[in-house]
């Protein structure tokens, strides 16, 4: 068994972007901090979002005032901390009047433009559609519609940048390390983890975090977790197809079950439409998008666009499983879009001076700053000599690839030997779906073969390296 000797004072289970951005807050306000998890950084739901830094419109039907203000002032922080991750587009809404009343979308989208306060992007209109380039791309029934604000990112080198962080400013990465099990013993935690290849870790901190995503309820009583957790797992897919429209807008698309469906400009050449809703029973089923969420897809897009698309236009699908907050409010057999995207803190700490189990539940990829600012709060009795809050100033890190160095093998999709060295070496990428999928998205610029052969590639000299 390998034990680690340190007394670590936070201990953090999951590498996605909340438990990336626990780390790097945590490290840069002086405690000692280490990092666990189970597969990639954002191997699990971190890469399968939908790719936006968004207030959401749509939680304003819900009277979700306090997430969507969060949100949009988290929007203005990323923008200015991760400039070389982030991009502002605007987004295209043409208008059903059907579906939703036109008063009521102006008056969403003004408190959608006033709610966060100052914000620096372009403010929200009504807009005639015809042959302009919004309107070009669409159904010529769609006569107006609304145009608003919102903010891609590359969801996993924001998790990666954070990580990336955290570990400059001292905390310590566990890549492919599995938490077990932990029992407090006085007044630590004594955690059991286990390597990729299964030798066994133990390692002792004063404060546990679960930040496990979908597998946060299952980890809990395996922690010594008391409370019971009530989440929703609820798998969401996306589509990527060649390019639909020219332009760099997006399209928010109003659907007749009442969802909103997006389409998005990806990696310049594609467009990538999105999402689904599907309840799973367990963490563990694999997420992938069933012929039924394809189909509603691309009935979605059909509906609104000239351009028709079909299940063989499909060069990538991707799916991801979000940890939705139960809070019992929810009728199970209504739509899981009436969810709250709201995250929630459990505090496990049975009596003052027992070391404390904080778990985290739900959440967006947008608010994962703030989640770590009170994640943190919650554990200020434990360190009272904690710095103060810091991460809305300083920027991420972006990589740091020597371009003067010769490229080496060229692998097709604009990925070469001297990056796959850089994100061994730096990164802690272990398979070739780390680098052709999270490092980047070179995985959709290259053919099967070249895909294919770049994996074997790597098996055969990543020990070299
Ligand atoms: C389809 C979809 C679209 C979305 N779109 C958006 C969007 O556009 N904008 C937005 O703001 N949010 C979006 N979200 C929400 C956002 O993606 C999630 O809230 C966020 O990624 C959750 O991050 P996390 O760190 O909690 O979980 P994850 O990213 O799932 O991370 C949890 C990590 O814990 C690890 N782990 C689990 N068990 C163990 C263990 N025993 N030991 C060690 N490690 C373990 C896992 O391997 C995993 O890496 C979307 C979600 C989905 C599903």
């Amino acid at each position: 068994m390998n034990t680690a000797n340190d007394i670590h004072d936070l201990l953090i289970v999951g590498a996605g972007i909340n438990g990336a951005g626990i780390a790097r807050d945590a490290a840069g306000r002086g405690l000692s901090v280490a990092l666990c998890d189970k597969g990639d950084i954002a191997g699990a739901t971190s890469w399968a979002s939908s790719k936006l830094i968004h207030g959401g419109l749509r939680y304003l039907e819900h009277y979700d005032f306090a997430l969507v203000r969060e949100s949009l002032q988290e929007r203005e922080v990323i923008l200015r901390i991760a400039p070389h991750l982030t991009n502002a587009i605007r987004f295209v809404m043409p208008h059903t009047p059907a579906l939703r009343p036109a008063w009521m979308i102006r008056i969403g989208l003004w408190l959608y433009d006033h709610l966060g306060g100052s914000l620096s992007l372009p403010k929200s209109d009504c807009i005639p559609l015809g042959n302009g380039q919004y309107g070009a791309p669409l159904n010529s029934i769609y006569k107006k519609g609304f145009i608003y604000s919102d903010v891609q990112v590359d969801d996993a080198r924001l998790t990666l940048a954070n990580v990336r962080d955290a570990v400059n400013a001292g905390a310590s990465f566990m890549p492919r390390t599995r938490m077990i099990s932990a029992r407090r013993e006085n007044s630590l935690w004594v955690c059991s983890l286990a390597q990729a290849d299964g030798t066994p870790v133990e390692s002792r901190c004063r404060a546990l975090i679960n930040a496990a995503g979908p597998w946060a309820a299952q980890l809990h009583p395996l922690l010594g977790g008391q409370q019971k957790i009530g989440i929703q797992l609820v798998r969401g897919s996306h589509i990527v197809v060649p390019r639909l429209y020219q332009g760099d807008h997006a399209y928010t698309l109003q659907n007749d079950d009442g969802r909103v469906v997006f389409i998005l400009p990806f990696f310049g050449q594609f467009s990538m439409v999105g999402t689904t809703e599907v309840r799973m029973d367990s963490p563990d089923m694999s997420p992938a998008a069933s012929d039924e969420e394809i189909d509603y897809l691309c009935r979605a897009a059909n509906r609104y666009l000239h351009k028709a698309i079909a299940p063989s236009d499909i060069l990538w699908r991707y799916a991801g499983v979000r940890p939705l907050l139960d809070d019992g409010k929810a009728d199970r057999q209504t739509s899981t879009s009436q969810v709250s995207r709201e995250y929630q803190f459990m505090l496990d700490q049975p009596t003052t001076g027992d070391a404390p189990l904080l778990t985290i539940i739900g959440g967006k990829l947008t608010t994962y700053r703030r989640l770590a600012e009170k994640a943190l709060a919650r554990l200020a009795s434990t360190f009272p000599h904690m710095g103060p809050t810091w991460t809305a100033e300083k920027p991420l890190p972006d990589r740091e690839i020597d371009q003067n160095a010769s490229p080496g093998i060229d692998f097709g999709g604009g990925l070469c030997e001297r990056d796959v060295r850089y994100f061994l070496a730096h990164e802690w990428a272990q398979d070739a779906e780390d680098i052709l999928w999270r490092r980047t998205k070179a995985g959709l610029l290259m053919t099967r073969e070249q895909r294919d052969m770049f994996a074997t590639w790597l098996e055969a000299n990543r020990c070299a390296m």
